[in-house]
């Protein structure tokens, strides 16, 4: 008698723009696809209206970056390159960028933008996509979308609803058998109790923190913080990571934000990546204040067949 292989993990990681995947959870999709999760990322839109955030970019040969196909282009060669260093598969979706608006009064969204197509429109490519990956596991935004952008916002949205409805066989018929996903979780990179501890290790070994305004900002602004429920030890995957930042040259200054820690501190001091467990359709164990959980299949590696 042959042993039935068991049936692979799944992880889709859902986000709004190339770039995103690689600065939220990024190392824990590397460390779970390392460990022989399929791993999934699915990008809502093309990033066509990501603005030069790197002074030392060059657009590539034989690219422009002066037009909505133009930018289109380059951030597909950027987002192959960090989905290779990442070890993921990645999915458009094929929304275009809404842009972050700016001004006061703000401007009007562009025409066919992402945040303005109807909530079942926009989720339909993702429920499709879940029917076809069929994961065990949803990463996505919290409902503020994390950071106020309003496509931040929207791939909350098309991901909420396709977690719900993904499994229910009346809802968006000729999209694929239905799929009913376990866990739905929140990405959550800059919780305070990250920033601090990074804010104070780094001020301690007498080096300028990249996070002292946010600190006091949000101190004064009072955020409600969002629970963290779950720290998945990421560390190893740290190099992944940010070489999946980097090859995102238009958008990620190697010398800038997101490489301002040190690295040898940041495994001392934050080892890990931070979610919130949103949804869960498996039993988990209850949990005393300060408990984490440290793993995005806890509960499920045991419902998935042998
Ligand atoms: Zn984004």
């Amino acid at each position: 008698m042959s042993v039935p292989e068991r049936e692979p993990l799944r992880l889709m990681a859902v986000h709004a723009h190339p770039d995103d995947e690689s600065s939220k959870g990024a190392a824990a999709t590397a460390r779970y696809a390392a460990e022989g999760v399929e791993v999934l990322v699915v990008t809502c839109t093309g990033g066509e209206r990501g603005d030069i955030l790197n002074p030392s970019f060059e657009v590539p040969e034989g690219h422009e970056f002066e037009t909505i196909e133009g930018r289109r282009a380059v951030r597909r060669l950027e987002m192959a390159k960090a989905a290779e260093a990442l070890g993921v598969r990645q999915q458009w979706l094929g929304f275009v960028d809404s842009g972050l608006p700016e001004g006061d009064p703000l401007p009007p969204l562009p025409e066919g933008c992402f945040a303005l197509v109807p909530l079942e429109e926009a989720a339909e490519p993702l429920v499709r996509a879940v029917r076809e990956f069929r994961p065990h596991v949803i990463t996505t935004y919290d409902p503020s979308g994390g950071y106020p952008h309003p496509d931040h916002i929207k791939c909350h949205d098309v991901s909420f609803e396709a977690f719900a409805a993904a499994g229910d066989p009346d809802r968006y018929p000729g999209t694929g058998e239905p799929w009913e996903p376990l866990k739905l979780y929140y990405n959550h990179g800059f919780s305070m109790n990250r920033i601090r501890a990074v804010h104070e290790a780094v001020e301690g070994a007498g080096l300028e923190s990249p996070f002292g305004d946010w600190v006091e900002s949000r101190d004064a602004r009072e955020i409600p913080e969002r629970p963290v429920t779950t720290l998945v030890p990421v560390a190893d995957w740290f190099p992944n990571r940010d070489a999946a930042l980097t090859a995102h040259a238009s958008q990620i200054d190697p010398a800038g934000f997101f490489f301002a820690v040190p690295r040898d501190l940041e495994v001392d001091v934050w080892p890990w990546d931070e979610y919130e467990l949103a949804e869960s359709r498996v039993p988990l164990p209850e949990r005393a204040p300060g408990e984490y959980e440290a793993d995005l299949f806890e509960g499920v590696r045991s419902e998935v067949p042998a």
